[in-house]
């Protein structure tokens, strides 16, 4: 009885913030922008965020506008009560849950063609990634970042290395319209991962008992790619290497591929220079589920396995 009124209690502490106007008073937070279904891994954002002493608003918002047509929008999964209570224990001031009337509000088709017109940066066009795969996804990111940091004006906002192409989109972002966000800083997050290499994320509650085994090739795959980079393997040898893994655990590869860190388009050779920020990134499908993982080629992702 008593924990249940304790809890209740320190549930009331953190802010459920609806509308962007009561934002207001938490202008200067560290934001930690999410489509829900939290796990470990937004949890770490979230604490590292906090670490800084800013109050944290975690934004839960599944955004129409970076699916396309035919991916999981309707069918994300949302878990709102779960979310609330990992929030409150990672250390979040407040979570903001708007409508998507109310990020949207001349309705989803309007902002789609608004998002298209945007200007992005070349690393959301250029790498042939995550752009040429989700061609109007890294727009609608864009888009609801923007407006996230116009209602919240966070100091800092925290993303995960996990979604590396994202990242390096937002940072890209920032830099280009630094005037708009006054001296916001974007922090980079590590990928946390289960303990069999698998990185978390929302989708992976889409994978079947049976389908777990070959899900861990990707991490399999990249811990191959820092394998080969430690052997001062060339770049092609190191990513025919993580095509081969990714065979053996029957995943069905969009790419997996070796580049560079800030611009990730190619480079020609593990250059001293290079190969300590060299980024292999893999994106994979297992049956109806689409994977992504990437890591530095100078780390050490733990599980190598079969
Ligand atoms: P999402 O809810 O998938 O849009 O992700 C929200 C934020 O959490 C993004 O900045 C992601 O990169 C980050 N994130 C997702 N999965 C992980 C993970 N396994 N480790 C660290 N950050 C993550």
């Amino acid at each position: 009885m008593r924990k249940r009124a304790i809890k209740g209690e320190y549930l009331r502490h953190m802010q459920i913030v609806e509308h962007a106007e009561s934002l207001t008073p938490l202008h200067g937070c560290a934001l930690v922008a999410t489509m829900g279904a939290l796990h470990a891994g937004h949890a770490s954002l979230i604490k590292q965020a906090a670490s800084d002493g800013r109050p944290v608003v975690v934004s839960l918002f599944v955004n129409p506008t970076q699916f396309s047509k035919g991916e999981d929008f309707s069918k994300y999964p949302r878990t709102l009560e779960a979310d609330r209570e990992l929030c409150q224990s990672a250390g979040a001031a407040a979570i903001f849950i708007p409508s998507v009337q109310d990020m949207y509000p001349y309705g989803v088709d309007a902002a789609n063609a608004e998002a298209i017109q945007l200007q992005l940066p070349l690393v959301a066009t250029q790498p042939k990634l995550e752009d040429a795969q989700r061609p109007t996804h890294f727009a609608g990111v864009c888009q609801v970042v923007a407006k996230l940091f116009d209602m919240c004006q966070p100091a800092a906002a925290n993303f995960g290395e996990k979604d590396f192409q994202q990242l390096r989109v937002i940072q890209e972002m920032v830099r280009r319209e630094g005037a708009r966000w006054k001296k916001l800083v974007v922090h980079a997050c590590p990928t946390i991962r289960e303990s069999d290499g698998l990185a978390m994320s929302s989708r992976n509650r889409y994978l079947q008992a049976n389908q777990r085994e070959n899900a861990r090739g990707l991490s399999r795959a990249l811990a191959a790619a820092q394998e080969c980079a430690r052997a001062d393997m060339d770049i092609a040898a190191a990513e025919s290497e993580m095509l081969r893994v990714l065979a053996r655990h029957q995943l069905l590869v969009e790419y997996a591929v070796i580049r560079a860190p800030d611009t990730l388009l190619p480079i020609e050779n593990f250059e001293p220079k290079l190969k300590s920020g060299a980024r292999a990134l893999i994106a994979a499908r297992l049956d109806g589920v689409r994977l992504i993982d990437n890591a530095s080629c100078d780390g050490a992702i733990s599980d190598r396995g079969g």
